[in-house]
């Protein structure tokens, strides 16, 4: 099998000495503008048309990461450039859930303990008790209920939060998520959100969830509610958000990703009091667990099986 390879950045090379040893029998490289060879498989994150631009005989597109929406929009421009019948498969949690579930419980915490409100104390050297937060009055919101998601839910479950968790379709939760109350589609998304204290965003971006969280939204929320958004940029109205802030309906936000990335040295976000930024980091590709998936799924393909993971490319994801 004739493996091409394409990730942009520093671990290139890493990534293509564990792929070898993993997939011996493959003749794997890496793409160079201009490489116009056959290939049967693609690995790649955000690819260039370039690279699929004439390309035929392709079996399959391997997305080096959870998020399908930089290579969807591609397509959405250029449908030409991959035949609809050629399967697009995500990564589907290989290491990321849990560092999900490590980067949204420290936000979520955070602000349930009110280390904002005690460091704000703290630069005024006041020693002052504040009220606790309750966890039975605290219910957190969960948007997106997938490979990423349910785990989160599980873990804010766990952590004693009442959870609430939406998705497109109502479907059963693994029993380390069956505590969450359910909300499914357009239509339950208000009575999912009124009076949430925090809401956490782990949608994909669709055409249907870009600026969801918007005015609206916020609107919906408990005052003084938190926002934290590990999914994308594109889904916040980065106005509204300020908007909220100011006027209280948002206390805080805790952001790790932006409409544009990295965000620009200007952007108001980077010198808000209450806004947390970290640059895209919550859930890192791992280049071991990734491998091991990737390679597990070329072969069930190579035997003629249906390889888990594909995306549905109308729906967009
Ligand atoms: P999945 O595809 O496994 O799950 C997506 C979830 O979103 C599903 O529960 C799905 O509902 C729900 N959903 C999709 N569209 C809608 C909609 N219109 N209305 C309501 N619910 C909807 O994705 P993952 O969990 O693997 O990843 C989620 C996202 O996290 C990625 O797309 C990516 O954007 C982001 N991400 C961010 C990272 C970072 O470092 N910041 C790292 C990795 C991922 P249903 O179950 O009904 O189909």
């Amino acid at each position: 099998m004739r493996i091409l390879f394409h990730l942009p950045g520093d671990d290139a090379d890493a990534w293509l000495h564990d792929l070898k040893a993993a997939c011996p029998e493959a003749e794997i490289r890496q793409w160079t503008p201009g490489d116009a060879r056959p290939a049967d498989y693609l690995l790649a994150w955000k690819p260039p048309a370039e690279l699929l631009r004439g390309r035929t005989g392709l079996k399959a597109v391997f997305n080096l990461g959870a998020g399908v929406d930089a290579l969807l929009d591609l397509l959405r421009r250029e449908p030409q450039l991959l035949p609809a019948s050629v399967p697009i498969i995500k990564l589907d949690d290989a290491g990321m859930g849990r560092q999900m579930v490590e980067y949204v419980m420290q936000a979520v915490l955070r602000h349930f303990r009110r280390v904002d409100d005690y460091e704000a104390l703290q630069r005024q050297g006041i020693w002052r008790p504040l009220p606790p937060r309750r966890h039975a009055e605290h219910p957190i919101g969960v948007m997106g209920s997938g490979a990423l998601g349910a785990q989160v839910i599980a873990a804010l479950g766990a952590a004693g939060f009442p959870v609430r968790a939406w998705s497109r379709h109502p479907k059963p939760l693994d029993a380390s998520a069956a505590d969450a109350a359910r909300f499914a589609g357009k239509d339950a998304l208000p009575a999912f959100l009124n009076g949430l204290q925090q809401l956490v965003n782990m949608l994909p971006l669709t055409p249907e969830t870009g600026n969801i969280l918007d005015r609206a939204c916020f609107d919906r929320l408990a005052a003084g509610a938190h926002l934290v958004n590990v999914a994308r940029g594109a889904h916040l109205v980065e106005a509204d958000l300020l908007d909220a802030l100011a006027s209280g309906r948002i206390a805080a936000a805790t952001l790790d990703v932006f409409r544009q990335e990295p965000l620009p040295a200007d952007h108001p976000f980077w010198r808000h009091p209450r806004i947390r930024i970290t640059p895209h980091v919550s859930a890192l590709t791992e280049r071991g667990a990734s491998i091991v998936q990737i390679v597990s799924r070329l072969h069930a393909m190579e035997r003629g099986e249906t390889a888990a993971g594909a995306i549905d490319r109308e729906r967009g994801y």
